[in-house]
């Protein structure tokens, strides 16, 4: 599964340190509460964000109750109901906002979405866990909206990216 998703992940329109971040969350290998307990039993394994549940890569992006509200407000913005079950399923969500073998410019922003607010995700829960910051699931949109537009250049469109409301708009 993971192996049929990389050359989408490295192919996304994105930082390299958010491509390997994804590359990691994918093969289930970033440093959350459950997997570092692996080596540090004893650590606190509860999540983050919620305060609940065993912290792993699937709660903390699918089935906490802090990511199930970015999503929903993604989903309202976007249109489409946006309830990931598990992280294939939030990708295969992220895939469907552009039409198959779709090279636009466009496409290739909107296929930085999930990542973007993925990426936001897990800033501001090590921002909580090693700064103690709160962090909103409004301030995450807010934050992943920017970044599209920043990476934006990535995709070859610099000045013709914009993010404004809750709107990605893109013009070219
Ligand atoms: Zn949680």
């Amino acid at each position: 599964m993971v192996a049929r998703k990389a050359p989408q992940i490295w192919g996304c329109k994105v930082p390299f340190k958010v491509r390997f971040f994804m590359w990691l969350a994918f093969n289930d290998r970033l440093l959350t509460c459950a997997y570092c307990s692996i080596w540090r039993p004893g650590d606190p394994t509860s999540s983050a964000l919620c305060g609940d549940n065993l912290e792993t890569t699937q709660h903390l992006f699918c089935g906490c109750a802090f990511a199930k509200e970015v999503w929903l407000n993604l989903g309202s913005s976007l249109g489409g109901g946006w309830c990931p079950s598990d992280l294939d399923h939030l990708w295969e969500l992220g895939r469907r906002l552009s039409r198959r073998n779709d090279r636009s410019l466009r496409s290739k922003i909107l296929q930085s979405l999930v990542p973007a607010v993925m990426w936001v995700i897990w800033i501001g829960r090590n921002d909580k866990i090693f700064r103690g910051t709160l962090v909103s699931t409004e301030g995450v949109w807010e934050d992943a909206k920017r970044n599209i537009s920043a990476w934006g250049c990535l995709c070859g469109g610099a000045s013709r990216v914009l993010v404004e409301r809750n709107s990605i708009l893109i013009t070219s």
